[in-house]
C-alpha cells in the first residue's frame, strides 16, 4: 500500500560531496569533497550509522577499503555527487520538528483571527475528535508524513489525539514510510469539551495501550512513544502524576507538553492551580520536567521558570510561525539559550500553517530582529538577533538536543545515525535563482569580489535559506536508508 523503497542491497554506502551542518550554536561548517560511510548492513547494531567522515577524499572507494578491508565490490554504493557541475548540491542532516499536532493537518492556513483559546475551540477540538475514524486518520496521517518527509524532517515529535487505536495507526505509517518519530496520545481530563475528553482512569489506560504497542509490538527503533498531557488546563493533578509515574516506570520515557504559550492561558492555569508559584511549577510539582521532556513555546517565562527549566534539562520548542499566526507573543530565544537550555523548532501544526521547519528557521531569524527593535541597547540588538547558522542549528542539533538525542541526531559525526537530506539550491523548478558568477566551485578570482569558495557557499547558503523550499530536498535519508526521493 505504502510504496517507498527503502531497502538497500548494499552493506555499506559512502555519501560523496559537499556536507553542510551546525556542530554548535553559530558554528557553521562546510565540508567539501568529503566521504561519508554509513554501515547499511540490517543485520549490524551500526545499521544506519556513520563509520567514517573522510574530509578531501580523492576517491570514495579507497577510502572504504582502507576502512573495512573485508568489504566486497559488491558490498559498497558510492553515491557521488561531486560530479555537479556547481556547488549547488550538498548534504545536510535531516531538519528536526520538536512540536507539531498530526491530527491538525488538515487546517493548516485555517486560524481567522483567533487566539490560542477560542482556535482550541472553534478550529481544533473538532478536528481532532473526527479521526477516531480510522479511514480519515490514515488519510490524515499518511499525508502530513509524506509531506514532512519531502519537506525535509527526519524525526518529528508528534501529537495525534486522545484515540488510541488513531494513534496506534499513527505509529505504524511513521514505521512504514521510513520517519524518525516520537508519537504521542494527547491525554486531558479536564476543561474540555464534552464530545472530546476522557476519565482520568481511561486516560491513563488508553496511554497505556499505546505505550505497549509502540514499545513490545511495533518494534522499530526509530519510532518511540511519548507522554502528552496536552497543558495544564485540560489535565487534572491526578493524570499529570500518572503520566510522570508512567514515565519513570518505564525508564524515563519522553514527555511534551505546551507551556506558558498564550497571556489569558497563563492567566487560566493561575486561577486553576492556585496552590503553584507558576505555570512552570504546576509541571513541576507533578513530576513531569526532566530531561525527556520537551516544552513548547515558553514565550511568558519568568526568570525562576526558565531556572527551573534549564535545572531539570528540560528543553523547549520553539514555534515562531504558531506564535505569530495566532497571535501568542515572541519568545526570547537568545535569552533561553544564554542560560544553558536547549531550544529546537517546531512547525506547530496547525496553530503553524506550515510543516515546514526550513520556514520556521526563516520566521525565528525575523522574530528575533523584531525583539531586537523593542530593544533599548545598541549592543542588545546584535545580540537577540539569530544568524542563518544559528537558525539552521536550532532546526538540526539543537532540536536534536532539546529531544535529548543530540549524542545521536543533528549533524554528521560518526557513530551518529546518517538521516540526511540532499539539498539542491537549483533542482528543477526552484524558486532559488543562482547566478553564474555566484557558485563556490568557481575559481576564486572569478568570483564576485574574489570571495573565496567558503564565503560563496554561505552566501548561497543564505539564498536557499531565505528563498528556498521543498523544492530543494531532492533526496532524504533516515538511518541510512531512503525515504524520500523529490
Ligand atoms: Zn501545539
Amino acid at each position: 500500500m505504502i510504496s517507498v523503497d527503502k531497502h538497500c542491497v548494499y552493506k555499506f554506502h559512502v555519501f560523496y560531496g559537499t556536507f553542510v551542518d551546525t556542530p554548535g550554536l553559530g558554528r557553521l561548517r562546510i565540508r567539501f569533497n568529503t566521504a561519508v560511510g554509513v554501515c547499511t548492513d540490517e543485520s549490524s547494531n551500526k545499521n544506519g550509522k556513520i563509520e567514517f567522515i573522510k574530509e578531501n577524499s580523492e576517491n570514495p572507494l579507497d577510502d572504504v577499503k582502507n576502512f573495512d578491508p573485508s568489504l566486497t565490490y559488491s558490498d559498497i554504493a558510492i553515491i557521488d555527487y561531486t560530479h555537479a557541475t556547481h556547488s549547488s548540491v550538498f548534504f545536510l542532516p535531516g531538519f528536526v520538528d520538536t512540536h507539531i499536532h498530526a491530527s491538525q493537518y488538515p487546517n493548516v492556513g485555517i486560524f481567522g483571527n483567533s487566539t490560542l483559546l477560542d482556535w482550541l475551540q472553534t478550529y481544533t477540538f473538532p478536528l481532532e475528535a473526527s479521526l477516531q475514524d480510522l479511514d480519515m486518520a490514515q488519510l490524515v496521517y499518511e499525508r502530513i508524513v509524506r509531506r514532512t518527509l519531502a519537506n525535509g524532517t527526519t524525526t518529528a515529535a508528534y501529537y495525534t489525539t486522545i484515540d488510541a487505536a488513531s494513534t496506534k495507526l499513527m505509529g505504524r505509517i511513521c514505521s512504514e514510510l521510513g520517519q524518525r518519530a516520537l508519537v504521542g496520545k494527547v491525554c486531558m481530563d479536564a476543561c474540555s469539551p464534552e464530545y472530546y475528553v476522557e476519565s482520568t482512569k481511561e486516560s491513563l489506560r488508553s496511554c497505556e495501550e499505546v505505550l505497549n504497542f509502540l514499545q513490545d509490538e511495533l518494534n522499530d527503533p526509530k519510532i518511540l512513544p511519548v507522554l502528552t498531557p496536552r497543558f495544564a488546563p485540560s489535565c487534572s493533578r491526578e493524570l499529570m502524576k500518572g503520566l510522570a509515574a508512567e514515565s519513570r516506570s518505564r525508564g524515563s520515557l519522553h514527555i511534551q507538553t505546551h507551556l506558558s504559550e498564550n497571556e489569558s492561558e497563563v492567566d487560566w492555569v493561575k486561577s486553576l492551580f492556585p496552590e503553584c508559584k507558576s505555570y512552570t511549577d504546576v509541571y513541576d510539582s507533578c513530576g513531569l520536567l526532566h530531561n525527556k521532556t520537551i516544552l513548547a513555546h515558553c514565550i511568558h517565562l519568568s526568570d525562576e521558570e526558565a531556572r527551573t527549566i534549564q535545572k531539570r534539562g528540560s528543553g523547549i520548542s520553539h514555534c515562531p510561525i504558531s506564535n505569530t499566526s495566532i497571535t501568542s507573543g515572541e519568545c526570547r530565544v537568545r535569552w533561553l539559550l544564554d542560560q544553558g537550555i536547549d531550544v529546537g523548532l517546531g512547525t506547530d501544526v496547525s496553530g503553524g500553517h506550515t510543516c515546514s521547519i526550513l520556514a520556521c528557521a526563516r520566521q525565528a531569524l525575523l522574530v528575533s530582529r523584531h525583539l531586537a527593535m523593542k530593544e533599548k541597547e545598541e549592543q542588545n540588538k546584535e545580540r537577540v538577533k539569530l544568524t542563518v547558522a544559528e537558525a539552521l542549528y536550532l532546526a538540526t542539533l539543537g532540536g536534536s538536543r532539546a529531544l535529548d538525542m543530540g549524542e545521536s541526531l543533528g549533524s554528521f559525526e560518526v557513530g551518529k545515525q546518517f538521516d540526511t537530506q540532499l539539498v539542491d539550491v537549483e533542482s528543477q523548478g526552484s524558486n532559488v535563482d543562482v547566478f553564474p558568477w555566484q557558485h563556490s566551485s568557481l575559481p576564486a578570482m572569478k568570483l564576485t569580489l574574489h570571495t573565496p569558495p567558503l564565503i560563496a557557499q554561505e552566501n548561497l547558503l543564505a539564498k536557499w535559506f531565505f528563498n528556498g523550499d521543498d523544492r530543494n530536498v531532492v533526496r532524504v535519508w533516515v538511518g541510512g536508508k531512503l525515504s524520500h526521493t523529490l
